[in-house]
């Protein structure tokens, strides 16, 4: 028998406001334990919480990005459990009449195919502190806590099992990441917990219309962890069906270390929560207005950005992919694009020198030292024939590292392209009586040498020729 897996995905995203959902503690990331706390976050008898109104719009934002119903009315409520990093006893959550349902977002398959994946929901939380024992100041057997996380705020979106396989996962992932950087909403960052991801999973026979039973998959830190977690559960499931078991309903930890999963607890039920509407807040309304007003500033989202340079540049999809992965790239290109005739001239410099700049310096597009208008000056120098592409990644070195402009470094070092026939001619002349013997070989037929003589040229001149008229005087000199 064949079996296929079914996936849906439980993301959760730091909402990157500067204070916290219900105070105002602030929440920045790395912050000395225990520092960025009040009574309303610790959950001290007496005390009210009061709604972000940055953490709802940026809640809406997501919302609309992927197409879902914005709830007019929507209410809190209180989800009850015990653990140390939860000094509350309860987190405030969303639970029926969540704020965003019904929406979808497309994952792109190799090959270009286009497949849509159901959102069921997407509803604000507040996050719990956090537990640390593997730090190297916690001695063994000791737990301590840090609750500056309490409270921050989150979204959770929640899928339709329309996933079909770890890869679909894996692509579904690196979606809701790029639409939460581009709508600015969060930084999308997997290790500092920013964004943290629950699979659930299970088989059944293909064809089979009807859910196989589910395990909940917690703990895994990256992409590439929640695409192995997947691979290992869903082949541990099948083979406990093809040996006459059944799959148990719980939840499983990734071990990353071991590449396998660990059972943490029988999958508990809402009713083991108590859930009930918060009594200390009021529900949440948003006014269409508001809703409207939101929708009409949401950035332009990166498919449709994609497809537009595609068509408006004339830029092959491989090289709109890639401009258009990041928001603050998208926008650098289109800077510089703006000023330079050629765009894919402008595309092969952001997505080659560009991006490789700014891997080795590990820094993004928004610190880069050459801003777009000066990339653009280089680029119409090499599309006005004044330098060539190769002087071009001279200069493009000497930017970086003395801030000049490029027309500044072109005058100075003498980098013209000379389009001075007599002189190219001189050249050409001198490189054909220094050799001799490849001369002859190129004249009896073997081609390949006319880059070689090319080359030499070029040298003779240091690299200052026009290659074009390069070429030309070369190849008229040489049947000559
Ligand atoms: P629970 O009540 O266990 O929390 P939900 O119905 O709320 O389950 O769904 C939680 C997540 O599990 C959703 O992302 C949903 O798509 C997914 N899911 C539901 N049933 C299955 C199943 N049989 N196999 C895989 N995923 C499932
Ligand atoms: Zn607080
Ligand atoms: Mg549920």
């Amino acid at each position: 028998m064949k079996y296929e897996p079914v996936i849906g995905l439980e993301v959760h995203a730091q909402l990157s406001t500067d204070s916290k959902i219900f105070c105002r503690c602030g929440t920045a990331f790395g912050s000395p334990q225990n520092s960025q706390v009040c009574p309303i976050c610790l959950g001290m008898p007496g005390v009210l919480p009061v709604l972000n109104r940055k953490a709802v719009e940026f809640a809406i934002k997501m919302g609309l990005a992927t197409n879902c119903r914005i709830a007019a009315y929507s209410i809190f409520a209180r989800k009850n459990y015990f653990y140390p990093d939860l000094p509350k006893g309860y987190q405030i959550s969303q639970y029926e009449e969540p704020l965003c349902e019904n929406g979808w977002l497309e994952i792109e398959q190799e090959g270009g195919t286009l497949k849509r994946v159901g959102i069921i929901r997407i509803h604000l939380e507040e996050d719990a502190g956090k537990s640390v024992h593997a730090e190297g100041y916690v001695s063994e057997n000791e737990t301590l806590i840090d609750v500056n996380r309490c409270g921050t705020p989150l979204i959770e979106i929640v899928s339709e099992p329309d996933i079909c396989s770890p890869h679909e996962a894996y692509l579904y992932l690196n979606r809701i990441r790029q639409l939460v950087r581009y709508l600015g909403i969060c930084d999308g960052n997997m290790e500092e917990g920013s964004l943290r991801c629950d699979a659930n999973i299970s088989v059944r026979p293909t064809g089979e219309k009807k859910f196989g039973t589910k395990t909940e998959l917690k703990n895994m830190n990256s992409f590439r962890n929640v695409e192995k977690a997947l691979e290992f559960e869903i082949n541990r499931q099948i083979q406990l069906l093809e040996s006459g078991g059944q799959v148990v309903q719980q939840t499983l930890l990734w071990d990353a270390t071991n590449s396998k999963v660990m059972p943490m607890r029988s999958k508990e039920e809402a009713h083991d929560y108590r859930y009930f509407p918060e009594p200390d807040l009021a529900p949440l309304r948003v006014a269409e207005q508001w809703r409207e007003e939101i929708r009409v500033a949401l950035p332009e989202l990166p498919m449709a950005r994609r497809n537009r340079f595609v068509e408006q540049f004339g830029l092959p999809k491989y090289d709109a992919d890639v401009l258009t992965d990041e928001k603050a790239i998208a926008d650098y290109f289109e800077a510089v694009a703006k000023s330079v005739k050629d765009a894919k001239l402008a595309s092969n410099w952001v997505m080659g020198e560009v991006l490789r700049v700014l891997k080795e310096q590990k820094t993004g597009i928004t610190q880069f030292s050459i801003k777009p208008n000066a990339l653009a000056e280089l680029l119409n120098l090499i599309a006005g024939s004044t330098i060539s592409g190769k002087i071009a990644k001279d200069v493009f070195e000497e930017m970086l590292a003395g801030g000049k402009s490029a027309k500044v470094i072109v005058d100075e070092k003498g980098l013209l392209q000379v389009s001075d026939t007599s002189m190219i001619a001189k050249a050409v002349g001198e490189v054909i009586a220094a050799n001799p013997k490849e001369v002859e070989r190129y004249r009896n037929g073997e081609e390949k040498l006319f880059g070689f003589l090319v080359g030499q040229v070029m040298k003779a001149t240091r690299g200052k020729a026009n290659p074009k008229l390069a070429n030309e005087i070369l190849k008229k000199a040489l049947v000559s």
